[in-house]
């Protein structure tokens, strides 16, 4: 995965990589070659809350005390108390039977950031001063609910995190819903809002949480939409035939997921089938505990 440091004032980390002495030690080492060491950094801005991006915060701030900037939806994630944490268990408990994959998965516990020092939350619109530039804040939820888009107006450079990677579409997890919120968010679709929202903006160079920078951002985002489109048309055939869990569906079209990546074909699918169901071409009824979903 990649993390950037904007050299200029304040020399600004964005994404930290994963927790451990590896990986700041690889940190150190891309630091040294821009003749910089931690001590330099003044801040930390954090694309979304999933532990390959902001897991190392933990690890820095140990050596240098700066502050950590996240969409102020990480404030749930941070200050996860213990009934909290139990809804969010139960939710994936109950999630999980929906799907019809109760017997089948084991899930992973989501990943906790414990001791962050000097957070400061930012919402869509605010501008965080960086490596002597202003960079836009683009709330992006979809791939997590904590996703930012940070977008330098002036030189075109975007920070994307994973909302809009160029060579694989990233997963829009399904999560429980906020302490306020009775339903959960349809991450897809949110997904799909993020995407859309930001096709007209002068987009030049596009730093990604993974993979090469690349150029063309409304090409990417085209063929997104063609493979969600793609992907539905699938998940209907499947459902006229007969109804359909999202278990069986996840096992039709990713049959080599196995173990942990179960639940990114549950996600995936799910997410699919709630578009469906918002252009009204597919319905749900439960037996059970089971959702089946059918053709309409
Ligand atoms: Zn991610």
């Amino acid at each position: 995965m990649n993390v950037y440091v904007l050299v200029g004032d304040p020399v600004t980390l964005i994404d930290s990589g994963i927790p451990g002495q590896a990986s700041l030690d690889q940190l150190q080492a891309g630091l040294a070659k821009n003749g910089l060491t931690l001590s330099d950094l003044r801040q930390i801005i954090v694309t979304h809350m999933h532990e390959d991006h902001c897991g190392g915060v933990e690890d820095i701030q140990r050596h240098v005390d700066i502050p950590i900037y996240v969409h102020e939806q990480a404030q749930r994630q941070l200050t996860l108390g213990r009934t909290v944490h139990e809804q969010t268990e139960s939710f994936f408990d109950s999630f999980i039977a929906r799907c019809g994959a109760a017997d089948i998965f084991q899930r992973r516990q989501p990943y906790r950031p414990k001791e962050w020092r000097n957070v400061r939350y930012v919402r869509d619109g605010d501008t965080i001063a960086a490596g002597g530039e202003e960079l836009n804040v683009l709330y992006v939820p979809g791939h997590s609910q904590s996703d930012i888009c940070l977008w330098n107006e002036r030189t075109g450079d975007a920070f994307v995190g994973d909302y809009l990677l160029e060579h694989i579409s990233a997963n829009a997890f399904i999560v429980p819903p906020d302490q306020d919120q009775k339903e959960r968010e349809k991450p897809l679709i949110q997904l799909r809002e993020s995407l859309r929202k930001t096709y007209d903006l002068a987009f030049r160079t596009i730093y990604p949480g993974h993979g090469s920078v690349y150029h063309g951002h409304r090409r990417v985002i085209d063929k997104r939409f063609a493979e969600h489109k793609e992907r539905c048309e699938r998940i209907y055939e499947h459902l006229r035939e007969n109804p359909h869990s999202v278990y069986e569906l996840s096992h039709a079209l990713f049959p080599f997921l196995q173990g942990r990546s179960i639940f990114l074909g549950l996600s995936e699918i799910q997410g699919h089938l709630d578009l469906l169901e918002e252009q009204a071409r597919a319905a749900v009824q439960m037996v059970g505990k089971v959702a089946h979903y059918r053709a309409i």
